[in-house]
């Protein structure tokens, strides 16, 4: 490392909030910056286990199992920032307005949460301050040490593969919202390989109100952005992990190529 800090904020703000995020190589050059919202399915001390079993907080309920390896992965591959939540879902859902009714859930796939039930608007305060402003600051800060320009924002999670009963057939799904410039160059490189089925705007979509990390903090900037949903059973070995980002990486630097050769990329 230079003596320079190129992204002092980046740093300053992972230091500040070590706790609830974590912001990997905050200096990387690439043209992506990557977002990992449910990386952990960790809970503080402060909220016990939430009235859950053990077995329940290492379920999907609580994060997106696999997808902090693949972005970690990614972060090396695309020499790409990476800021990840380190709190689980449970808490607080760090993918959703301060406003959103799914901010805290009081209920999962599998049933009642009791440690959110009848929550007084003091705890969601506390909530809010101590999860979802660090993550968003973090964020904030790594777009602004960017200053704004030739960044690509891509954000990283897992799905699982049967949702209330009901089998999902995507290996993977690639989300977008407005610009939907990356997520079709991905649908179509995807594509090309035999046997994979990708979803788009599958399993969900922004509609859903999952694309807000990236709405806030990259299209509402006028930047291009894609969700990457994979299912987590693609992800459960070291292998596949690093086989799935080495694909996706490859796609990823093929479409900042093209950027780079004449399509305006900051500005969509
Ligand atoms: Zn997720």
């Amino acid at each position: 490392m230079t003596g320079t800090k190129a992204f002092p904020d980046a740093d300053a703000a992972h230091e500040a909030h070590a706790d609830a995020v974590k912001v990997v190589n905050p200096e990387g050059r690439g043209p992506f910056v990557l977002f990992c919202d449910h990386a952990s399915n960790f809970i503080p001390a402060a909220y016990g286990d939430l009235g859950l079993s053990a077995e329940l907080r290492a379920e999907h309920i609580a994060w997106d199992p696999g997808a902090l390896p693949v972005a970690l992965h990614l972060s090396k591959l695309l020499d790409a920032p990476l800021v990840a939540g380190a709190v689980s879902r449970l808490v607080l859902d760090v993918n959703r307005s301060e406003t959103s009714p799914t901010l805290i859930p009081e209920v999962s796939e599998f049933g009642p949460i009791p440690g959110n039930a009848g929550m007084d608007a003091a705890e969601r305060e506390r909530r809010l301050k101590a999860v979802h402003a660090p993550f968003h600051a973090a964020c904030a800060a790594v777009m602004a040490a960017r200053g704004g320009q030739g960044v690509i924002g891509v954000a990283v999670h897992t799905f699982t593969p049967v949702f209330k009963g009901e089998s999902r057939p995507w290996q993977i799904g690639i989300l977008f919202d407005r610009d939907r410039k990356v997520g079709d160059h991905l649908i179509s490189g995807l594509g090309r390989e035999s046997g994979l089925t990708v979803g788009e705007n599958q399993p969900y979509g922004p509609w859903d109100g999952v694309y807000w990390t990236l709405d806030r903090h990259v299209q509402a900037s006028g930047l291009p952005s894609v969700m990457i949903e994979i299912r987590n059973d693609e992800v459960r070995t070291e292998e596949r992990q690093r086989a799935w980002a080495e694909r996706l990486a490859n796609l990823l630097l093929s479409f900042g190529q093209e950027g780079r050769q004449g399509r305006n990329v900051a500005t969509g």
